[in-house]
């Protein structure tokens, strides 16, 4: 292929002790995380608000903060919920714990308590690239219409998601095979969810929470043999809190969001399957004869892209072994949830006891002052088809922020870091360890 070489100085617009990279779940409770450990810290997201895959994938219900009608994350994640649920924008489904949430009070409640945590946030700014220097990593830059824009820090957070910053500073990361599929979530409005076909199973009304409506299962399962629907996982629908939206997951597509061209025409083929698989409900199902798409989410969403090369990876018989570490984190209870690429179907595994997630999942041997967290930590397909949920993100984000803030203090590279120091820190913030 050809290629261009360009050179171009690039402003560094500011310096910081923490650079947070992507405010989804796990980043801006980092960032929160660091700055209320009074390090000066920035946050730099691509979009124009805060959330990831809540806000911009409309993702919910909150998973992942309960087992057995026990709390097993706390601190930062817990308080985010306790004021949503203040707000009227959250409301906790007991026993099985997840969390029905409005996607718009997520929103403001994130970018408040950023704000109040004194975090400088740089929005509609897309992380492009990193500066090296041996084993450190000494700026990231962004694009966003001021131009290229840089950041100085002394340490750094990845919680793109997809290792964005990682790859760009060319700290070694590994993609899974066959990585989970994408589903492109949208809005339905004007559906009777008051008829039993519904009612037992949209998540805040219910008995059985986000269960899959096994009816529609089988109806489109059908369509989809005989060539009348596309691909599909589920379908799952949340309630919003507010109004009477309803939150729908149920297309499916195979693409890697590692390859641009290839999410681009996901993401246009999904767009069409939704409207198809509405329109299929519509014509056979009483309770959607009036449904509209009301809204589609900003970006497909995306359930698994590149992952750190960590000191240690995770595995799923850690995890289903209640294997406890002495770096331990944070704690996972969602079920094993692996949606397959091939089909409709999903392979699910069940653990009783909530499995433990180290520090040393979050950091390479190869790079002094970067810590990875949320989905692309380092873990095998089972164990991060578990930690991915919400709830677990976002205390994995709260060790990284507490991590890198005790990093600058202490002046140490991220792998010796004295995590007795951290777990008694997290454990002082309220986290459940
Ligand atoms: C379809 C689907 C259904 C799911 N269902 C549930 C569920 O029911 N319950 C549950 O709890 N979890 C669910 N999950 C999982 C959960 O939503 C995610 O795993 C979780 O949000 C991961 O958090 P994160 O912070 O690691 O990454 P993300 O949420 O992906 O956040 C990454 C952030 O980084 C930003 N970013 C990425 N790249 C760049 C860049 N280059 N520059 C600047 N910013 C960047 C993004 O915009 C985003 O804000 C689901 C996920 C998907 C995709």
């Amino acid at each position: 292929m050809k290629t261009l070489s360009v050179t171009k100085s690039i402003p560094v617009v500011g310096r910081y002790d923490v650079v947070v990279c992507g405010g989804g779940p796990s980043g801006w409770v980092a960032a929160v995380a660091a700055a209320r450990e009074g390090k000066k810290t920035a946050l730099i997201e691509r979009f124009g608000f805060l959330g990831g895959a809540t806000t911009a994938g409309y993702v919910i219900p909150i998973s992942g903060f309960f087992k057995k009608g026990v709390r097993k994350v706390g601190g930062i994640a817990w308080e985010y919920i306790e004021r949503l649920s203040a707000a009227g924008g959250a409301q906790v489904e007991y026993p099985r714990g997840h969390v029905s949430v409005d996607i718009e009070y997520c929103k403001l409640e994130v970018q408040r308590m950023v704000t109040e945590a004194g975090v400088d946030i740089y929005s509609n700014s897309y992380i492009s690239g990193a500066v090296r220097d041996g084993r450190r990593v000494s700026a990231v830059y962004f694009e966003n219409k001021n131009g290229t824009e840089a950041l100085e820090g002394d340490y750094f957070i990845d919680a793109t998601g997809d290792g964005d910053l990682l790859a760009a500073a060319g700290i070694p990361t590994t993609v899974e095979e066959h990585p989970q599929p994408l589903s492109y979530c949208f809005e339905l409005s004007g559906v009777d969810v008051t008829t039993p076909l519904l009612r037992d199973y949209i998540h805040h009304d219910g008995k059985v929470p986000a269960s899959e409506v096994g009816v529609l299962h089988e109806f489109l399962k059908e369509k989809h043999i005989a060539g009348e629907a596309p691909l599909f996982g589920g379908p799952w629908f949340n309630t919003e809190l507010n109004g009477d939206r309803l939150a729908v997951n149920v297309t499916r597509d195979p693409a890697s969001v590692l390859d641009n061209r290839a999410y681009g025409a996901a993401e246009r083929k999904m767009r069409e399957d939704i409207f198809r698989i509405v329109e299929l409900w519509r014509e056979n199902f009483p309770e959607f004869k009036n449904a509209v798409v009301s809204s589609t989410a900003a970006n497909a969403g995306v359930r698994e892209g590149r992952h750190i090369v960590g000191v240690y990876r995770l595995t799923g018989d850690d995890v289903l072994n209640t294997v406890r570490f002495p770096d331990t984190v944070a704690l996972t209870t969602h079920i094993v949830d692996i949606h397959r690429t091939d089909g409709g179907e999903q392979r699910i595994i069940n653990f009783d006891e909530a499995g433990h997630i180290p520090y040393r999942s979050m950091i390479s041997p190869d790079c002094d002052n970067v810590i990875a967290a949320g989905r692309m930590i380092c873990a095998d397909e089972i164990a991060h088809a578990t930690l991915r949920v919400q709830a677990c993100v976002m205390a994995i984000g709260e060790a990284a922020g507490r991590a890198a803030a005790l990093c600058v203090t202490e002046g140490t590279p991220v792998q010796q870091l004295d995590t007795a120091a951290l777990r008694n820190d997290l454990i002082r913030n309220g986290a459940v360890l």
